[in-house]
């Protein structure tokens, strides 16, 4: 191997070696998307589409919305729901139905928001807690309707409203493009 040769390695390797540190050096000054998590636990934030963990906003006396109808359970392809529910007999001597168990399997659950949207009632939603990790499989089943819990009710997210398209005008008289004159029909005469 010549002078030349050698001198030409290192030269390149030094160059290479430039470039791969200019690179290092410009991304470590560039601001990242990484999410620092679990350091940024308490400021992350999720949009209103997550589906995490199915709930049923009630307050301490256990009062919700659902009126034990069944549908979402009829409506989850993969048995996640089960509605246990009894009859009782109101003040005025009318039987009604009414929700002893919300059983939900979050372990089997898609996501599919089918249930929340069979429901009539708006009386199931998805959450934003989206750490559901547990070690004992039998944690997975969630009682919704828990007495002495609180689930607060969201505040509901502001909806844009939708632009309005301007309206066409109809043809007026003056405006109404002319129809081509008629015109009469003409014999063509069949030379002899
Ligand atoms: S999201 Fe779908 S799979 Fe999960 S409980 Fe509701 S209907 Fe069932
Ligand atoms: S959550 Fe809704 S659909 Fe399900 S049983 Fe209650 S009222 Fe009916």
């Amino acid at each position: 191997m010549d002078s030349k040769t050698y001198f030409g390695g290192i030269l390149d390797a030094v160059k290479s070696l430039t470039i791969g540190l200019k690179t290092s050096i410009k991304v470590f000054f560039e601001h990242h998307e990484t999410e620092q998590y679990p350091e940024n636990r308490d400021t992350l934030t999720f949009t209103d589409r997550n589906r995490f963990c199915l709930e049923m906003p009630h307050n301490e006396n256990n009062e919700h919305k659902c009126i034990a109808c069944g549908l979402c359970q009829m409506a989850c392809p993969n048995d996640s729901i089960s509605v246990i529910s009894e009859m009782v007999t109101t003040e005025d001597g009318k039987k009604k139905k009414q929700l002893v168990k919300y059983e939900y399997n979050i372990g089997q659950c898609m996501f599919c928001n089918l249930c929340v949207t069979a429901c009539p009632q708006g009386a199931i939603r998805f959450n934003q807690e989206f750490e559901q990790a547990v070690f004992d499989k039998s944690k997975l089943i969630k009682v919704l309707n828990q007495p002495g819990s609180k689930c607060q009710e969201r505040p509901k997210p502001a909806v844009a409203p939708k632009p309005v398209a301007p309206k066409a005008e109809p043809a007026s008289e003056a405006t109404k493009p002319e129809a081509p004159a008629a015109t009469e029909p003409t014999e063509t005469k069949k030379e002899d």
